[in-house]
């Protein structure tokens, strides 16, 4: 019954290629080769070991042409810039221990990017468009008084970037013509490097200045076993129409269970206190761009598809079968989720 009823939704691609291309931007110094361009790439950690978007942001750097050199840094980053060494790409790494450096504030981070910068001239300077890239970046922009260009999903070449603006709905090409770049990539937009087959030198990144204005105090994190939404190759969404967090809980837990997969939801699902905010997809949330998304009783309002709509499955289950997420939807399923969750889940349990 289950089966018959999804019909598929063609206007995917139509809905892709509806985007807009917006005029290029200004000229800019160009660079005569690769040996013009040096980047610094800026790890990010899980604690011990690497961030799996520090990975996706270096097959952006090594895009941009020249050698890649990876900071770490830490209190006890020695793991990571192990790690880091033997991935394909990196051609040197740079260590940065120091209590200071464990918790990512950007008041500490930024000095030593542009000591960095100073003393080697790199030409770009990258990171990951995640909660931690986006809040040092726009601040060793700032010290380097460049422009910071953000969220970058593809390189046409070393000056100019493509990157998505009005949640998603234009693609704009930025050409910068600052003497340094900054930038963070936005993950989902580049495949990871591979983790093997380098052994690239290690050594200790210069001094800088550690400023003692912000200080931090502690973090609260919820951890699992569940896969990480941001990387997941699975999400299962929920939005308002779950009604309350006991059935957010026992349907969109109960039926990611099943799949292996990790749990999202939209900001309505959010502030309806349904589920917690870093579950959310969007926007104003995290950007993923999973093997299956499975949106239910969401609306598919544009600020969630920015988040979700680069998905290489995407299907809809909603009683609305006007609801635009089938507009974007591979699979679509008009009916009650009261009725389909459960009984979708029963039959992916056999
Ligand atoms: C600046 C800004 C930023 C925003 N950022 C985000 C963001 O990052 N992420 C985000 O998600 N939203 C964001 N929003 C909010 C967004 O505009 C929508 O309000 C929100 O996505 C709606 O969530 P929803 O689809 O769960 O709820 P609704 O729009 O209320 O949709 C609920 C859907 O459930 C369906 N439904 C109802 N009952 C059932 C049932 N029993 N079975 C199946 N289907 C059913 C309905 O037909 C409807 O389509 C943002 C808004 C603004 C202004």
């Amino acid at each position: 019954m289950l089966r018959s009823a999804f019909r598929r939704v063609v206007s995917k691609t139509a809905f892709k290629n509806s985007l807009t291309t917006l005029r290029p931007g200004f000229f800019v110094r160009g660079y005569a080769s690769a040996q013009d361009i040096s980047t610094l790439l800026l790890v990010e950690r899980n604690g011990n070991s690497i961030a799996p978007s520090t990975l996706n942001s270096l097959t952006a750097a090594t895009k941009l042409g020249g050698e890649v050199t990876a900071l770490v840094a830490g209190e006890e980053p020695d793991n990571v810039a192990s790690e880091i060494s033997k991935v394909t790409g990196i051609s040197k790494v740079l260590v940065a221990k120091h209590k200071l450096y464990e918790h990512g504030l950007a008041e500490v981070y930024a000095p030593l990017l542009v000591t960095s910068q100073k003393k080697f001239n790199f030409t770009h300077l990258v990171a990951p468009h995640s909660a931690f890239g986006k809040n040092i970046m726009p601040r060793v922009a700032a010290l380097l008084d460049v422009a910071q260009i953000s969220d970058i999903i593809d390189i046409e070449s070393p000056d100019v970037f493509i990157r998505p603006i009005y949640a998603g709905n234009a693609i704009s090409k930025v050409k910068s013509k600052d003497p340094t770049k900054v930038i963070t990539v936005r993950g989902t937009a580049f495949p990871p490097s591979n983790v093997a087959g380098n052994n690239a030198a290690i050594e200790v990144a210069p001094d800088a200045d550690k400023p003692s204005m912000t200080e931090w105090i502690s973090e609260d994190l919820q951890k699992g076993d569940r896969p990480e939404l941001g990387s997941a190759t699975r999400v299962v969404s929920g939005g308002r129409a779950l009604k309350n967090r006991e059935n957010f809980d026992k349907l969109i837990y109960g039926l990611a269970d099943v799949l292996g997969a990790a749990v999202g939801g939209s900001r309505a699902a959010v502030d309806s206190g349904y589920c917690d905010n870093a579950l959310q997809v969007g926007q104003t949330g995290k950007i993923v761009a999973p093997e299956l998304y499975l949106a239910v009783g969401i609306s598919g309002a544009i600020q969630h598809i920015a988040g979700m709509k680069d998905s290489k499955m995407i299907v809809a289950i909603n009683t609305d079968a006007e609801a635009p997420i089938f507009q974007i939807a591979d699979y679509g399923l008009v009916t009650d989720l009261f009725q389909a969750v459960p009984e979708l889940t029963e039959k992916l349990k056999k």
